[in-house]
């Protein structure tokens, strides 16, 4: 990733919750962040039938996750109704991510009747680090553990993975920094 980029996803995800009016400590409320970056939520069953995802599932497991149209005036996000609630989640704010860093769409790809527009692995990475930042933001992370909450517990309260919340809370250092609050 680029030099500066962690702190200005940081700094991005406070101002979109700020301007979203969702503050800095509650839980991600994704319908409103997909509204927030002008876009549409759909489940991929709305476009395409059940069976066939769920034959995609069993020919290529996780083949799709989610994806973004860009038609221009309108965007839809859509995501898979297979996947959990919390992959859902961490699945639409990568997308809706890709939006905010104003990512272009660049390839169409085919897989099973269903097209799939992918990004470059420099942008994968950048959207999959400010989707951490929207669903978990920094301040949230320090306030959570001072207020005692572990990994698990801060998963379970935001609705993300044990696995987001652990990657979280060592890639912003927070642990530390309360570890030294406490002492
Ligand atoms: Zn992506």
């Amino acid at each position: 990733m680029r030099r500066g980029f962690k702190s200005e996803a940081e700094r991005l995800a406070t101002q979109v919750r700020d301007e979203m009016g969702l503050g800095r400590y509650k839980p991600l409320n994704i319908d409103a962040l997909v509204q927030h970056v002008g876009a549409q939520l759909r489940a991929a069953d709305e476009l395409t039938s059940l069976t066939k995802l769920n034959e995609l599932e069993a020919l290529q497991p996780g083949a799709f996750s989610a994806c973004t149209f860009d038609f221009g005036t309108r965007k839809v996000i859509v995501i898979s109704p297979l996947a959990s609630n919390e992959r859902q989640r961490s699945d639409a704010s990568h997308e809706a991510s890709h939006l905010l860093l104003n990512h272009s769409v660049k390839e169409v790809e085919q897989l099973g009747g269903l097209s799939f527009f992918t990004c470059d692995p420099d942008e994968e990475q950048e959207a999959n680090w400010l989707a951490g930042c929207l669903l978990l933001p920094r301040e949230l992370l320090l306030r959570s553990l001072k207020r005692g909450l572990d990994a698990a517990a801060i998963a379970e309260a935001n609705a993300v993975s044990l696995q987001m919340a652990n990657f979280r809370l060592r890639a912003t250092g927070v642990e530390r920094q309360a570890a030294m609050w406490q002492r």
